[in-house]
């Protein structure tokens, strides 16, 4: 009798386990064995440190990454069609419509699509409108890509501790960001490049505040288009860590 209930428990334990593997293999699947090239958005509130972790991906994982407003800059610069259009919006202090940021990105994306390393959105879309027009343009132009989004998730007590106490290199070519509490800092200069460290006039705790507001109602009307088209949001709670945490716990995610 005994022996029959043991036999029988067996048994139950067995296909339990054969069911988790195969869930588990069905789940991997997206990611890792239809080897599609990645496109990853990340979203998070100013200073919660998503530019740090599209850095460290970088760094360490060949990752590529976009930030709209060095590319705008680089147009500028170079000017090209683009930087010539969006020059005649921002020096009537006018917002670069989506439309031509779009262009941009897609651009962009078109001419790295010739490599596998997956791509970072560094805070892009920033509009609900631009969400719209990038997963009409991946849907239909570049349907190779999975998109992903990661959402670095802070409470906004935290953030404004953060940035209350941020002071940045003077220096523009160099602009390192530090923390009052950290040692290297405490002398006041760059350890490095040798600037003044100064407090930004903007990090203040009134308007910190408003600017994680207005960010969280931007933020919320993208997700909730995506979430309206089935589009997944990976969120990692960010509270507490270092940006070395941060990136580790990215890396088990991926
Ligand atoms: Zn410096």
């Amino acid at each position: 009798m005994a022996r029959a209930i043991i036999f029988k428990l067996l048994l139950i334990s067995l296909a339990i386990g054969c069911i988790w593997m195969i869930n588990r293999n069905i789940t991997k699947q997206p990611n890792q064995l239809n080897n599609k090239k990645i496109i990853f958005s990340f979203f998070g509130a100013p200073g919660s440190g998503k530019g740090t972790l599209a850095e460290q991906c970088v760094k360490n994982l060949e990752y590529q990454t976009l930030s709209t407003g060095n590319l705008c800059r680089k147009h500028i610069a170079k000017d090209t069609k683009i930087g010539k259009t969006i020059k005649t919006f921002t020096s009537q202090g006018k917002l670069v419509p989506d439309e031509v940021i779009i262009e941009m990105v897609t651009t962009w994306l078109k001419e790295k699509s010739n490599t596998n390393k997956p791509i970072i959105l560094d805070g892009f879309p920033r509009t609900k409108t631009q969400a719209e027009m990038l997963n009409k343009i991946l849907k239909n132009e570049m349907p190779e890509y999975d998109f992903r989004i990661i959402r670095l998730v802070i409470p906004k007590e935290e953030i404004v501790e953060r940035l209350v106490n941020r002071i940045v290199c003077e220096n523009k070519k160099c602009q390192a960001v530090y923390n009052t509490s950290m040692p290297e800092a405490k002398s006041g200069i760059c350890p490095k490049c040798g600037s003044k460290l100064i407090k930004r006039e903007d990090d203040t705790k009134e308007v910190i505040e408003k600017r994680f507001e207005v960010y969280q109602e931007n933020e919320n009307k993208i997700l909730n288009f995506y979430r309206s088209i089935g589009q997944k949001i990976e969120e990692i709670n960010i509270s507490k860590l270092s940006p070395k945490e941060v990136f580790e716990n990215f890396k088990n995610i991926i």
